[in-house]
Parts: structure tokens; C-alpha cells; sequence
């Protein structure tokens, strides 16, 4: 009998690729079988066209969508983004236990993700080991695993501190790189991201989504430090970088990729603020100015300017194809017309990458697009915006070295087009771009190594995929 494993991620594409990608790999390379369970949210194109086509693929990986609930009177238009999700995972998880309990044979494991900790519960209930693959950087995974301790021994804000925080054993996060959910200890979205960090020791493993060399010091820490040793966390599974393989492409992405076909190699600046990202009206016309003004090749993928929520597409990405044209600034896209290419929302961000034109990747430093782009050795101008993209990007440029960043003013919001227009020239043409690709090339083979028979990745997978398999003999 083939050994059987669950899988439930938290809503967003950000979170379901790297766990789906970790099932396909038990399907296909370790002879498993897999129930993926998917939280249905209201409209994203993107999430239902990944149900769709994930449901092709292999008769041992079965999609299973939870019903769809009925959240309209308990979400609300001004809740933060983590609040949202949490809510609607807490209302879907509800209907886990009797699908979990329906399923034959019965699972040797549940793998969950940082939101979906409600199923530890039903999964105690039913004997099911529970795992946590944590899709996020490993700063973020010590911070969270630190979390609760701070929260006991801080009064206040964290923001507030005069100092970096010294987390055990891992360089000092300076404050302003927290966690956006940490700034704001008295949100509801603080205490649900506490909630569920504060489950994280429960679990029987923590995989994630890196590799030992990319970060030494912290996954030492993670693994032998007395404080992480004393919470205790249980063992830590560096298995990445797991990214998506393959994409649909639509009509309008293969135009893309034939306009990326006929410009120089390592020529174009990609420019893509992840699933949600969203600028507002007066970053992007600077963004826009900024582009054109440094005269390099790029692809735009541009949405519609919000002023309220930097998040503001996670749930609805892939739906909205309006006219950037209605946006962006007067005679922009005249002026750069044949130099770039704007796309409304979403590109196949991989295809992307891995094409020989692209040189650069303007990125929003969400953990899957930064290991999409080391995986193929693009270095990065770093945009952090949202959630832990701070950390991240800190992560990137200061102690990895293959990204700059395009920083505001002291004192502004806004990075100017000046200094859009100098980082963009400085990473396409300059001696700075020439030292991060070659750092981007290196990062490249040290994945690859990682990955490969024998890598340290590959390794910690099988150690797992053994231990799933020993649940099966008992
Ligand atoms: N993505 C894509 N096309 C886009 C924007 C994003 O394919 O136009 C994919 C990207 O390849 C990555 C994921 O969406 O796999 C975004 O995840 P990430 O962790 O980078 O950021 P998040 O969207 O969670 O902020």
C-alpha cells in the first residue's frame, strides 16, 4: 500500500505553491499518495486555475476543496489581510474532521502551513502527526518561534524598542524589519499571528523552505541554540528551494515570452510585485518615470493604485484584467513603447525568470518570488512592501548579497524616480550589477547542490519521506 499524506495550506498562492510543489515530489518521486486540501475563497483566478489544472496531474494526488463558507458576516471590508485569512481558514477547517475521517487509508500525516494550525486539534483527536512546512524565510521562522517569548517579556510596542531585537543565536532584527504584524500589538491580527506561531513547537517537524547554506548561522541556531533547544522546537527540515515547475500560459503570456525571445541576453528588467502587491497612485507613477527615464528594457506587471491596502489583491489576483493605460502616467506607455511591456496583474512570473533576457528582477521580496529568482541565478532590486518582505530583502542584500535596494528619502514614503531610475541602471549596466549576477550564478549551483542526489535538501527529504513511511509498519 502506498503511503498516504494530507496536505492544507492557508489560502493565497503564496502559501499553496511550495506545499503543493512538496506533494507533487512525494507523488512522483517517493511513491506516495497525497490528499491536498484546498480553502476555497471567493474569486481568485488564480487559485481556481491551480484546482483546475492540479487536479490533472496524477490519480494519487487528489484536490480536495473544503466548502465554501459563509464569512460575510464576520469578515469585514476594513479587516487586515491576516485577519482575513485566519478567519476564513478557522470557519473552513470546521468541515476537516469528517473529510479527514472519510479518507482511506488514513493519513500518515497532516501538513499544514503557519495559518491552518486549528486542524493540531482534530488531528490530536484522530492520531494523525502533524507538520508544519513553514513557506516563510528562516528570519521569520526564528522571530516567530521567539515570538511568544517577547511577548511575555516586552510591555509596549515592539516598534518602541530602543534596539534591535537580539533573537537567540541569529543576527539582531532591527525593528523596523519586524513582521508588519507585529507593529501593532493591539490588532486582532497581531494576536492571531501570535496564536498560531505559539503552536509551532506541537508540531512533530518544522520543514521549510530554504537550504542550509543559504542561511548557516540561523538553521545552526534553529537546530543546536539552548533557547530554540528549550521551547523545544522540534526538528527543523531545511528541504528547498521548492518552487512551482510549470505554468499555464495564456494567450497573452506566450506575446510575452515572444517579445522576451527577440531582445538581448540578460537585457530586460522584470518588475512584479508578487500576488498582492499593490502601489499606490503616487509610487507607481514614480515607478513609471523611474523606468523610463533609465532607458533599460523591462516588463511591467502593473495593477490598478490603491491608496488604502498594499496588500490589496491577495484574494482576487489573476481576475482583473483592466487598462493600465487608465493609470499610468499621460504618454508613459507612448514614450516607452518597444523599450517595455506593461501587463494588467499577472504574469507566468517563472517563464520569466528563467528566460535568458531577463537580467534583473524588481521584486517585492516575498519569500516564493526571491527563491524563484536565486533558483535562476536573476539578482534582485529589492520592494519590500508588506508582511515580513522587510526582513526578507534585509536578508538579500545585506547578508546574501545578490540584491540592492531602491530606498525612499529619510522621511518619505515614496521612492523617487531619480532614485529608481540610478538603482535600475546601476543593477542593468553597472559594475554592482556585474558582482550581483555573478553572486546570483553561485547561489544558483549552491540550489541546485542542495537539491541533487546526496544535497542537503535531498537529504533532509529523505529523512522525512523514511519517517512516513514508518508510520505505515505501526
Ligand atoms: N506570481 C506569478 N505571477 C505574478 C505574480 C506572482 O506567477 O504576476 C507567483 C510567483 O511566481 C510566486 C507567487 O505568485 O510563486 C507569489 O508568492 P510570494 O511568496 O513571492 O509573494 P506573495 O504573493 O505571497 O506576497
Amino acid at each position: 500500500m502506498k503511503p498516504h499524506v494530507s496536505f492544507l495550506p492557508s489560502p493565497g498562492m503564496g502559501h499553496i505553491i511550495p506545499l503543493f510543489q512538496l506533494a507533487k515530489c512525494l507523488v512522483f518521486n517517493h511513491g506516495f499518495q497525497v490528499s491536498f486540501f484546498v480553502i476555497t475563497t471567493q474569486s481568485s483566478a488564480a487559485q481556481d486555475q491551480f484546482t483546475r489544472s492540479a487536479a490533472e496531474l496524477s490519480p494519487d494526488l487528489n484536490i480536495i476543496s473544503l466548502p465554501e463558507t459563509d464569512v460575510s458576516g464576520i469578515i469585514f471590508e476594513d479587516m487586515r489581510i491576516l485577519t482575513q485569512i485566519c478567519v476564513i481558514t478557522r470557519e473552513s477547517i470546521k468541515s476537516l474532521k469528517p473529510m479527514l475521517i472519510e479518507l482511506n487509508p488514513t493519513p500518515v500525516a497532516l501538513i499544514i502551513d503557519i495559518f491552518t494550525t486549528d486542524a493540531m486539534e482534530i488531528c490530536e483527536e484522530l492520531s494523525i502527526p502533524v507538520y508544519s512546512f513553514f513557506t516563510a524565510s528562516t528570519p521569520l521562522l526564528a522571530l516567530s518561534l521567539y515570538l511568544p517569548t517577547l511577548d511575555f517579556e516586552v510591555e509596549g510596542e515592539f516598534v518602541d524598542l530602543p534596539a534591535p531585537v537580539e533573537i537567540p543565536g541569529c543576527k539582531p532584527m532591527r525593528t523596523e524589519d519586524l513582521l508588519d504584524q507585529l507593529k501593532d500589538r493591539k490588532n486582532d491580527e497581531y494576536k492571531w499571528y501570535l496564536l498560531n506561531v505559539s503552536r509551532l513547537p506541537y508540531a512533530a517537524g518544522i520543514l521549510v523552505n530554504t537550504w542550509e547554506n543559504l542561511d548557516v548561522q540561523r538553521i545552526a541556531a534553529l537546530k543546536q541554540n539552548s533557547f530554540f533547544r528549550s521551547i523545544p522546537t522540534p526538528p527543523v527540515f531545511p528541504i528547498g528551494p521548492l518552487i512551482k515547475e510549470e505554468e499555464t500560459l495564456k494567450e497573452k503570456d506566450a506575446e510575452i515570452l515572444a517579445w522576451l525571445d527577440n531582445q538581448p541576453c540578460e537585457s530586460v528588467l522584470f518588475v512584479a510585485l508578487g500576488s498582492g502587491g499593490t502601489l499606490s497612485s503616487k509610487q507607481l507613477i514614480e515607478l513609471a518615470w523611474g523606468l523610463e527615464m533609465s532607458k533599460q528594457k523591462f516588463i511591467l506587471v502593473v495593477r490598478k493604485p490603491t491608496d488604502a491596502n498594499a496588500s490589496g489583491t491577495y484574494f482576487t489576483v489573476g481576475s482583473d484584467e483592466d487598462d493600465p493605460s487608465a493609470y499610468l502616467p499621460d504618454g508613459f506607455l507612448e514614450k516607452t513603447s518597444g523599450v517595455g511591456v506593461v501587463v494588467p496583474s499577472w504574469v507566468p512570473q517563472l517563464a520569466v525568470l528563467r528566460h535568458r533576457s531577463t537580467g534583473a528582477f524588481l521584486s517585492h521580496c516575498g519569500w516564493n518570488s526571491a527563491l524563484e529568482s536565486l533558483v535562476q541565478g536573476v539578482p534582485m532590486i529589492a520592494w519590500p512592501m508588506y508582511a515580513e518582505q522587510r526582513m526578507n530583502s534585509t536578508m538579500l542584500v545585506e547578508e546574501i548579497g545578490v540584491a540592492v535596494k531602491a530606498a525612499a528619502e529619510i522621511g518619505e514614503v515614496v521612492v523617487g524616480r531619480k532614485e529608481i531610475e540610478t538603482t535600475v541602471r546601476e543593477v542593468m549596466q553597472g559594475e554592482k550589477g556585474k558582482m550581483l549576477r555573478s553572486r546570483a550564478a553561485e547561489l544558483k549551483r549552491s540550489a541546485n547542490e542542495a537539491l541533487d542526489g546526496g544535497g542537503s535538501s535531498y537529504l533532509s527529504l529523505s529523512l522525512l519521506v523514511d519517517i512516513w513511511k514508518s508510520y505505515l509498519k505501526k
